[in-house]
């Protein structure tokens, strides 16, 4: 077995109820690295051809690399495949924080689903064993409430990835989301988990990642450090996360405005990486081994919008469609937006690009008030696009349902 992974690769059968190890040569490690390549091989080989995606023929892989679980920066990473239910299309989507490594150290290298379970139930792999159980009692709450459950049934120290009351909902782009605020976001895979009946993966183990050459990596992982402070674009994302590209976006007219009618919003300095480190940032958090620390986390507790900082903070994307795609200058509604999809698990991009979309139609005549449930969806109005959100994620009347269908699929209607 080639260093770097554990040689075991889990495949769960929903409709059976069963759960095989496979063990792989070698060469399929050295042919697919891990990811989606492997993913790939995975449903190219096992779903039928035209598929629904939401049918249990469908097939959804979560993959770690080779370097997942080793301590070295920017190696925790988990690649979501299934055919989506958005484009139709393969579904790839990629989540950091800290569930990928634990898979690792759990004993497996990735996991593949199939088939449909008669009630819903969570995998949970504790130390190299896996075994399905019941999740009945997790349904219908939010993301924060589900990793408390788990915690304490099964480990505090457990990392979880799971679907949310988005997908319960039908939301087409609903997310799989770990530590409340860590996402497989784009292509629907929330949505692919959540049509298995599977609720949950919850992974603990102690297992360590063999390495070719333990020395040589640490020598190796001390040069990120030393390095960091002389490299401008990493001083950035440590200081200010992935946001500090809003204010270089705008220069260059490239910052989604107003359902990109404009490349520059006028509201982007209030809705800065620079911005939200001076007021609102708690602390900087990461993912597993990695130094950069470049994850939000973000708390209000004063003003109409209480944000709570389980959930993180917004990256770039969620201001940019929750921020200047809806012409809404104020970071601390687009806090609660981010807060409210990790709650629910469903895609920042999709859920604010849609709503921006709405936005549009609304200024544009093309919707009135009878269709937005009496929202005055303009651009720039903050609470009408927290409303259309909180409808959105509820599945909450027929302009809820359509928001939560995309873009796309709300011009077609
Ligand atoms: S903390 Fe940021 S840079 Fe580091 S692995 Fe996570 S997402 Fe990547």
């Amino acid at each position: 077995m080639p260093n770097g992974y554990n040689g075991k690769i889990l495949h769960l059968d929903l409709t059976k109820g069963s759960l095989t190890t496979e063990e792989p040569k070698e060469a399929f490690y050295r042919k697919y690295l891990g990811g989606s390549a492997m993913g790939m091989h995975y449903i190219l080989r096992d779903m039928p051809k035209g598929a629904d995606p939401l049918s249990p023929e469908n097939v959804l892989t979560l993959f770690t690399g080779v370097a997942t679980g080793a301590p070295i920066s920017g190696q925790s990473r988990l690649n979501a495949n299934a055919k989506s239910p958005i484009s139709g299309g393969i579904g790839d989507s990629q989540s950091g924080g800290f569930f990928p490594a634990e898979l690792k150290f759990a004993g497996f290298d990735g996991i593949v689903v199939k088939g449909k379970s008669p009630k819903p139930v969570y995998l949970a792999i504790i130390e190299g064993k896996p075994e399905l159980r019941d999740a009945a009692h997790l349904m219908g709450k939010l993301s924060g409430e589900v990793d408390d459950i788990i915690h304490k049934e099964v480990d505090p120290k457990a990392e979880i990835l799971q679907h949310g009351i988005g997908a319960e909902n039908g939301v087409l782009f609903s997310s799989l989301v770990s530590m409340s605020n860590r996402h497989n976001g784009r292509t629907g895979m929330g949505l692919v988990m959540a049509s298995k009946n599977l609720k949950a993966v919850v992974v603990r183990g102690t297992k360590k990642v063999q390495l070719a050459d333990p020395k040589a990596l640490t020598a190796l992982n001390r040069v990120g450090p030393k390095a960091l402070p002389e490299n401008g674009d990493m001083v950035g994302l440590a200081k200010d996360g992935t946001a500090t590209v809003v204010l270089f976006n705008n220069t260059i007219g490239t910052l989604p405005t107003r359902n990109y009618t404009e490349g520059q919003f006028e509201g982007c300095e209030p809705i800065s990486g620079e911005k939200m480190s001076e007021t609102i940032l708690k602390e900087r958090d990461t993912c597993h081994a990695c130094v950069v620390k470049c994850k939000r986390v973000v708390e209000i507790n004063d003003g109409p919008y209480k944000v709570d900082p389980r959930y993180g903070g917004p990256e770039y994307e969620t201001l940019g469609t929750f921020g200047s795609y809806c012409g809404v200058d104020n970071l601390a509604a687009v806090s609660m937006a981010n807060q409210i999809c990790n709650e629910y698990a469903i895609d920042t991009i999709a859920a604010g690009a849609t709503i921006a979309f709405a936005m549009e139609c609304y200024e544009k005549g093309v919707i009135t008030k009878e269709q937005t449930g009496g929202l005055d969806l303009k651009f720039g109005n903050a609470e009408a696009m927290l409303k259309a959100l909180d409808m959105l994620v509820k599945g909450e009347g027929e302009f809820g349902r359509t928001l939560g269908m995309g873009s796309e699929r709300a011009a077609q209607k």
